[in-house]
């Protein structure tokens, strides 16, 4: 079974995903830790992540740089989100994702276009909305605990700013998959998220 889970930054996909590939047994690809990748090894190289030749020429990031902390980052989310806007790059990240999702037994991927482009064949589709209050909120507190500085209102300008450029990119811009399930979070406890997520998930699949 693969399972799509898909929406804007913050919305507590990642947190639904790792917890459905637990509950199912699946294995799991944040696929905006390839993104961040990317952004992180643009910068690295002196390249400019709104050029997309400088951009392309990062795909080939050294695989240790997955784990570098810095990719969690508010800053390498930035630049993620501005490599992400060149087709090049979403094409040379496709076959990596794509052979994840189609791997013998499933897969839950998290992203923004895993319903729409990675894998429309999806058996259950997840679209994760919260509001930006919510989403900044959570931001703030998940960077305050890491000992990081930043204002409320920083934060939400900065998420309003990505929900912009990925929604309104022209290559696989973030959008819910027609046949995807809504979960919106802003006013679920974590646990609450996970168990509504669980519950699609299972109604989808009986439903099939
Ligand atoms: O999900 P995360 O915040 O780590 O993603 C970072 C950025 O990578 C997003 O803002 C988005 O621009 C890009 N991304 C994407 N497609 C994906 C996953 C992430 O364009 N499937």
């Amino acid at each position: 079974m693969i399972i799509a889970v898909d929406g804007p930054t913050a919305s507590g996909k990642g947190t639904i995903a790792k917890a459905l590939a637990a509950h199912f047994h699946l294995p799991h690809l944040d696929t905006g830790l390839l993104y961040r990748a990317v952004g992180h090894q643009c910068a690295l190289s002196g390249g400019d992540p709104d050029d997309p030749e400088d951009a392309l020429a990062a795909c080939t990031f050294a695989p240790e740089l997955l784990s570098d902390p810095e990719l969690r980052s508010e800053a390498t989310g930035g630049l993620a989100s501005r490599v992400s806007i060149h087709p090049a790059v979403r094409q040379a990240l496709f076959e990596r994702q794509r052979s994840f999702a189609t791997q013998p037994g499933g897969a839950v991927l998290d992203g923004r276009d895993i319903g729409t482009v990675i894998a429309p064949e999806a058996e259950a589709k997840l679209f994760v909305v919260a509001s930006v209050e919510a989403r900044a909120q959570r931001r703030f507190l998940e960077m305050q605990a890491h000992g990081r500085d930043a204002s409320l209102e920083e934060i939400a300008a900065d998420l309003a700013a990505r929900d912009a450029r990925d929604k309104g990119r022209k290559d696989a811009p973030l959008a819910a998959a027609a046949d995807a399930l809504l979960i919106d979070t802003s006013t679920l406890k974590r646990e609450e998220a996970i168990a509504a997520a669980i519950a699609a998930v299972d109604a989808l699949v009986q439903s099939a």
